[in-house]
């Protein structure tokens, strides 16, 4: 479903990712965690077509197409979806008429007839039902002083929204509280049940107590220095980041 094959990014001069591959089918839940700068949001960002990141190399096979020439909206089009580690507000933009464009941006996409405003309001009020978001979240700008957990729920409202193939989740939960944190992990894991590959990128070990993980992969300057099952994010709690790359590297 998705495949990264020796993906390598450099910003100003500094190289980021070093020679990464992952491989991911459909239905599987993969965890990337690593300490902080080990370059997990730029990875997100080389996949998605963020122009954060311009010099790179390797290839991304989304369902066996190479995407990595393309603009960011026709690999979203093709079922690839990022929720940001830093979702930004965009003021002036009313949240529910941006939600409905970008629905109707994929219908369109893929020769599907656009909604209307009534009928885009009974779909997305389903939505928010499944993420138990309020209304007036709909009216207010996007993301514009939303709490960062307000936001990083938007970002998932988005996600069941769009219905994509494949999802990275960028440190979805950090922001979060312990309630809103299980909320949004159910939602998760509602969508994870129609058979969608997804990458939970996350520094903790919490948050894969919800959203269980097939595959957790330790990643350190840019690279995945150790793969293993659920267990490995285990032992990396007791053991920490130095400890575990220490020994991986060894
Ligand atoms: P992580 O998400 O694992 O914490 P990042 O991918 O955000 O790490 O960052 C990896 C490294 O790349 C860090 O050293 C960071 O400072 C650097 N970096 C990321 N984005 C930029 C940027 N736009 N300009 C300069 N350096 C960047
Ligand atoms: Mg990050």
């Amino acid at each position: 479903m998705l495949e990264v094959k020796d993906l390598k990014a450099t910003i100003e001069d500094k190289s980021i990712l070093n020679g990464l591959s992952l491989t991911m089918k459909p239905g599987e839940v993969h965890a990337i965690m690593g300490p902080n700068g080990s370059g997990k949001s730029t990875l997100a960002k080389v996949i998605s077509g963020h122009p954060d990141v311009e010099d790179f190399s390797g290839d991304v096979l989304l369902e066996g197409d190479n995407i990595l020439e393309l603009e960011p909206d026709e690999r979203a089009n093709k079922g690839l979806f990022l929720a940001f580690q830093y979702p930004v507000d965009i003021p002036g933009v009313n949240n529910a008429e941006f939600l409905r464009m970008a629905y109707n941006a994929k219908q369109k996409f893929n020769n599907k007839e656009e909604i209307d405003p009534f009928d885009f309001n009974d779909l997305i009020k389903e939505k928010l039902t499944i993420l138990n978001m309020k209304e007036k979240f709909l009216d207010r700008p996007v993301n514009h002083g939303f709490s960062g957990g307000e936001k990083k729920r938007n970002e998932i409202l988005q996600l069941l929204l769009l219905d994509p193939k494949v999802v990275i989740l960028d440190e979805t939960d950090s922001g979060l509280d312990i309630d809103s944190l299980k909320q949004v992990a159910e939602a998760i894991n509602y969508f994870k049940a129609k058979d969608k590959t997804i990458l939970v990128i996350t520094h903790y070990q919490r948050l894969l107590n919800y959203i269980v993980p097939d595959y957790v992969h330790i990643m350190s300057e840019g690279k995945i220095v150790q793969s293993g099952d659920k267990s490995l994010a285990l032992t990396l709690e007791d053991k920490g980041y130095d400890g575990l790359v220490g020994e991986a590297v060894k």
